[in-house]
């Protein structure tokens, strides 16, 4: 769809787009074979895409695949979708917010051994990527749509480290695959986007597993408190850890006294905090 068509539509049925809701369309049918070959689907496929839009990726998606699963937020766009996706009988339209929905929770869920494709509306691109990852029903990979900066904060590598890059790490290793100008959307956002990869590498987890990964976060998270402090201060600050203890495991890890947690991998982190309870 180009921005005529588009524009046509919301005409055609009296609509206004909402910016709140990050409605940028794509309308850069390059760009849409480029996210459907790094896709990789197959008849085999069940995808989940987060933010339907009017439909333009979702179409290209559900003659890939075997099923696809297409949320949207907004009331006034599924009424239009209902029309456009009528003859696409392996697409599922739900109207529901993302955040608030448990299509991905739990084993009972309908999504078994899926993949997330979305051009993701940008104010929720990390509770939506965490939540995902966090899930007890996680996808086997996601192909998403991201804010170029966001892009480039989540495949993070040490010395440049922050909380969303270890938090997405931890779990799954992410990749940017191409860059987007900002001309390929309708309207046209402030900034330029980028597809990334992220390939989950946990699936199913144990209690034990769980409770571990909750102390592991708390950890990081007293790690980023303030960014610009060694990590020696903030653990002392908000995990009461004498100064001295903290030096030492950081020395066991091959790490220098005065490191800051932009400083730490993944593997750093779990390496240190073993050290730590030791
Ligand atoms: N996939 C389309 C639209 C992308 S714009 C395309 O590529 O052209 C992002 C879409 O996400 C918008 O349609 C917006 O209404 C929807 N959206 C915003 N917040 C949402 C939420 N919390 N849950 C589900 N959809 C949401």
């Amino acid at each position: 769809m180009n921005a005529i068509q588009i524009k046509k539509i919301l005409k055609e049925h009296d609509l206004q787009l909402n910016k709140r809701l990050g409605q940028n369309f794509l309308i850069d049918n390059n760009i849409l074979d480029k996210i459907i070959i790094t896709a990789n689907l197959s008849k085999q496929d069940t995808v989940l895409e987060i933010g339907s839009g009017l439909g333009t990726l979702t179409k290209e998606l559900a003659q890939k695949a075997k099923k696809v699963i297409t949320i949207e937020k907004d009331k006034k766009l599924t009424e239009i979708l209902k029309q456009e996706l009528k003859d696409y009988e392996n697409v599922e339209l739900i109207e529901a917010d993302i955040l608030r929905s448990d299509l991905c929770k739990g084993r009972t869920s309908k999504l078994k051994d899926y993949k997330v494709v979305s051009n993701l509306p940008y104010y929720i691109t990390s509770p939506v990527i965490r939540m995902l990852l966090e899930s007890d029903n996680p996808p086997q990979e996601m192909i998403l749509m991201v804010q170029k900066e966001v892009a480039q904060r989540i495949c993070a590598k040490p010395p440049k480290m922050n909380l969303l890059a270890v938090a997405t790490q931890f779990y799954a290793n992410p990749k940017i695959i191409f860059s987007v100008s900002k001309n390929s959307f309708w309207p046209r956002p402030k900034i330029d986007s980028a597809i990334i990869k992220i390939e989950v590498r946990h699936q199913q987890m144990s209690d034990l597993e769980k409770d571990s990964i909750k102390k592991f976060f708390q950890v990081v998270k007293a790690g980023f408190s303030s960014p610009r402090k060694q990590l020696a201060n903030n653990f002392y600050t908000k995990l009461s850890i004498p100064r001295e203890q903290i030096k030492e495991a950081l020395a066991e890890c091959g790490l220098p006294h005065q490191a800051r947690a932009e400083n730490l991998s993944v593997e750093n982190w779990q390496k240190l905090i073993k050290e730590i309870n030791a």
